[in-house]
Formats: C-alpha cells, sequence, structure tokens
C-alpha cells in the first residue's frame, strides 16, 4: 500500500513538472513572437517622437455639446489614451497638457490664452519633435453634420501624408461611410499655420451632433478614436 502511494505521488509529481515545463515553454514561445513583431514595427516607430496636443483646457473648455459634454475634457481623454498607445507602439511622447491646465499664464483669460498659444507653438516647433497630433473636437450650427476630418499644416509636406494616413484608419477602422477630405490649413488655425514640424489636427466628431456627441461621451468609442489616430500615425512612421 505504501508503495502504491509512492507511485502515485511519483507519477503525480512528474506530471505536474511537466505541466510546469510547457506553460514556461509556451510562454517562451509567445514572448518570442512578441519581440519579434515589435522588431518588425520598429525602423521609424522605435526612434519616432511624438507630441500631442489636446486641444483647450482649464477656463478655455472650447465647444461644449447639447448634454453639457465639454470638449476640453474629451481632447484630453482621447490624447492620454493615445499617448499610451503610442508608448506601448515603441515612440516616444510629449504631451502640451496632460491635465485639465492650460499651458500659458496671464492675469487675463486674453493674456493667458495668447501665452499658451505662444508656449504651444514652441513645443510644436521643437526639433526633438518628429510630429505633431492636435486632439480638438467640431462643432456646427446644423446637428446633422458628423464625423472626424483631418486638418494638415501647409508648410512641410509631410503634413498631408500623416493626414492622409490618419484619414485611411479613421475610414477604414471607424467610420467607412465617412466623405470628409483631409483639409490645408489656413490662418484661423494658428498652430497648424506657424508649426515648421510634420504636424496634423483631428477634429474627431461634433459635439453639435446629439448621435455624435453621445458616443463622445462613451469612453469605449474615445478608445477606439485614439486607436484609429494611433494606427494611422504608425502607418505614416512605416513609410
Ligand atoms: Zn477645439
Amino acid at each position: 500500500m505504501e508503495k502504491l502511494k509512492k507511485i502515485v505521488f511519483n507519477v503525480i509529481f512528474y506530471i505536474t513538472v511537466l505541466a510546469i515545463i510547457a506553460v514556461v515553454f509556451f510562454v517562451m514561445i509567445f514572448v518570442v513572437m512578441k519581440l519579434n513583431v515589435c522588431a518588425m514595427t520598429g525602423g521609424g516607430v522605435q526612434r519616432a517622437c511624438v507630441l500631442i496636443d489636446p486641444g483647450h483646457g482649464e477656463e478655455d473648455g472650447g465647444a461644449v455639446s447639447e448634454s453639457g459634454l465639454v470638449e476640453k475634457d474629451v481632447n484630453l481623454d482621447i490624447a492620454l489614451c493615445l499617448r499610451d498607445q503610442l508608448e506601448l507602439s515603441g515612440c516616444r511622447v510629449i504631451m502640451t497638457r496632460d491635465c485639465d491646465k492650460m499651458a500659458g499664464t496671464g492675469s487675463t483669460l486674453s493674456e493667458k490664452r495668447s501665452d499658451d498659444f505662444r508656449k504651444r507653438l514652441e513645443m510644436f516647433n521643437s526639433s526633438d519633435v518628429d510630429l505633431v497630433v492636435s486632439i480638438h473636437q467640431n462643432k456646427f450650427t446644423s446637428p446633422s453634420e458628423h464625423g472626424a476630418q483631418v486638418f494638415y499644416s501647409p508648410n512641410d509636406p509631410r503634413s498631408e501624408t500623416l493626414a492622409v494616413c490618419i484619414r485611411r484608419s479613421f475610414k477604414g477602422l471607424l467610420q467607412p461611410e465617412n466623405e470628409r477630405e483631409i483639409t490645408k490649413a489656413g490662418s484661423n488655425i494658428y498652430l497648424l499655420n506657424n508649426c515648421d514640424n510634420p504636424s496634423v489636427l483631428v477634429e474627431c466628431g461634433f459635439l453639435s451632433n446629439p448621435e455624435e456627441s453621445a458616443l463622445l461621451a462613451d469612453e469605449e468609442y474615445r478608445r477606439q478614436l485614439s486607436f484609429a489616430v494611433c494606427c494611422g500615425i504608425i502607418e505614416y512612421l512605416g513609410q
């Protein structure tokens, strides 16, 4: 009886050891495969420095939906998620703001705003930065307008390429029916107009459209938006 117990114990012991070895083996294969995928997506992606600019902040709330959703909060949430996704992809990320704070100072809102623009532009034009993506939400008098749109800086031809990649990603992943063309920024988009680095401004959706603003209030949808922007940037960096 004692001998039988010993045999059973040994069998269980060896099965357990084999199971542990098998698990470790499969984990190692998984890690090696993952490293290879990272290496393949490497090249430009691994070394790139992306500046993310969540539009507005603090007293400057930007557009507001009927339901009270404030643009600055939506911008920040999408931007923070985009930061995490880009960092996971191997990019270095800098933010113009990572909380509800304007970059500028001043005794009046107008002074603070112009200082904010000045400081953001300084960051947009930093020689450390490979590309800039500014995150905003749209608003229009007609509530039927909806869909993402990408604006690009007129100063570096690579801005248009970046805009094409992000638009393609939006269309492919999220909004197949979106017919909004990429648009060259004019003087009304001060930061893009004065930025020398490859730069785009992504209007992720219309807060004036009740259906789209309900989507923008949903965390999962905001994750999907940031993922679409992230994929566009990765495609651009891979070219
Ligand atoms: Zn805005």
